[in-house]
């Protein structure tokens, strides 16, 4: 216990008792009321509260290697990761000029991703996101669409040790068992399929497994999170994109979409859904989260919100520090024109008066804790965004980190059983729902109708 004042020597020895005492019967109190303060905002105790818990429990060593046991036999199903982009960004696209076998946190600007630290970190699979940005013409989009589906291929042959090409909820459970990590391919903004239903089924035949149904941009056929919206959610064609993804066996990726988008989406999918990399709305309502009043459509569609990392979206403080850095850069641009140094020197100067809020892997805790709280564990998985994001939180900066994630879920009182499935098989259940959806409608025939810029 800390002493705050210390008393003369040549004080009797009942005063001292006396004072400690009083400062014993002052922490008390004040634990017990920090930790009722905690249990009515359903935030994690304060640290005084747990001195107790923490001296019978399993030291946190104890939870590590429990967590590792987990990893080992159940597939961590990673739902976006932007290595595909950093590979197209950094060498076109070249592996020879990119070496993931060494430490591409050496590189600069560092890098989250490289083959051992998805060892050291349990990664079982990995969805690849080949992503493209929403300002390609939609020709252009499908072309780098298949030139990052090509860069998964290329880097899963050249690495057949520690990758698999997996494209069913069977092969991610048998490369698992080898050892490897299970690689799907997850398309990201739905002009990847240039508005045609035929690029979509043939996106389809070259492995991709998941669409997100638009990224920052409005397509003509669904609105996004973070642009005006056209359609309020999704217009007829974005209606049979939804049914021909369901048909094909391909889930469907509500992160990103506009609130309307996902509700008409979860209102038409015969298959449950995934939200690959997003956060809870109740904690932090910023537009790329799952708003609450979503949750209950989530959990009866069966879905997973794979809990995001990006730190922006995790904590509304340091999302307001980046909209308020985005001012700043504003105003000394209008200030300053033509002056790209000036403005440099003036972004240094306010970053260093307003230091970004430390976000650390506690609050990846807290939108996990406020999904379950309120649809139950069955629905969350993992969706880092490493490579897509700036720094990840403290704990939590790059791929090698998954086990302490998993080690400190264990510590919060979760079941073997609900990390089992955070972890992996409440993913691996909607890719078997997916699939046998498809297996149900395969009767159907292929929806013909032509791609939208014909239509119109
Ligand atoms: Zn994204």
């Amino acid at each position: 216990m800390t002493q705050y004042f210390s008393l003369p020597r040549s004080l009797p020895m009942i005063a001292r008792s006396v004072s400690s005492l009083i400062s014993l019967s002052i922490s008390l109190v004040l634990s017990l009321v920090l930790s009722q303060e905690a249990r009515a905002q359903k935030l994690p105790p304060p640290p005084q509260a747990t001195v107790v818990a923490k001296a019978i429990d399993p030291s946190p060593v104890d939870y590590r290697a429990k967590a590792l046991k987990i990893l080992k036999q159940t597939p961590l199903i990673d739902g976006h990761n932007d290595l595909p982009w950093q590979l197209r960004k950094r060498s076109k696209g070249e592996l020879n000029k990119l070496d993931l076998t060494g430490d591409t946190a050496k590189l600069d600007p560092p890098m989250q991703t490289d083959l051992s630290r998805l060892r050291e970190g349990r990664v079982g699979a990995q969805f690849w996101s080949v992503y493209v940005p929403a300002s390609l013409t939609p020709p252009q989009a499908v072309q780098a669409t298949i030139e990052q589906i090509d860069v998964v291929k290329r880097m899963v042959e050249r690495f057949p040790k520690q990758l698999g090409l997996a494209l069913t909820a069977r092969d991610v459970v048998r490369l698992h068992r080898q050892g490897k990590v299970a690689s799907l391919i997850g398309m990201e903004g739905g002009y990847s399929i240039g508005h045609s239903l035929a690029v979509l089924r043939q996106m389809y035949a070259l492995g991709a497994r998941y669409m997100t149904i638009t990224h920052s941009k409005t397509t003509p056929w669904a609105d996004s999170a973070t642009d005006a919206p056209q359609h309020g959610g999704l217009n007829d064609f974005g209606e049979a994109v939804i049914q021909e993804m369901n048909r094909l066996g391909m889930i469907v990726d509500l992160s990103h979409v506009s609130a309307d988008t996902m509700r008409d989406t979860l209102r038409i999918s015969e298959a449950p859904v995934l939200f690959s990399h997003s956060g809870a709305g109740g904690v932090c309502p910023h537009p790329r989260n799952v708003p609450s009043d979503i949750l209950n459509q989530v959990k009866e569609n069966g879905g997973v919100i794979m809990v995001i990392f990006l730190t922006g979206y995790l904590d509304c403080a340091r999302f307001e520090w980046w909209a308020a850095l985005s001012g700043e850069k504003a105003r000394l641009k209008v200030l300053y024109p033509h002056r790209p140094a000036a403005v440099e020197e003036g972004m240094t100067t306010w970053r260093n008066t307003h230091p970004a809020p430390q976000v650390g892997l506690m609050k990846v805790i807290e939108h996990i804790d406020y999904i379950r709280d309120r649809i139950g564990a069955a629905h969350i998985g993992l969706g880092g965004d490493f490579d897509g994001m700036g720094p990840g939180p403290v704990g939590l900066e790059d791929v090698s980190k998954y086990p302490d994630l998993v080690a400190k879920l264990l510590q919060r009182g979760y079941s073997a059983e609900e990390v089992k499935g955070i972890v992996g098989e409440n993913t691996l259940r909607v890719l078997r729902g997916v699939e046998e959806t498809a297996k149900r409608l395969r009767s159907k025939p292929a929806d013909e109708r032509p791609p939208l810029h014909w239509i119109e």
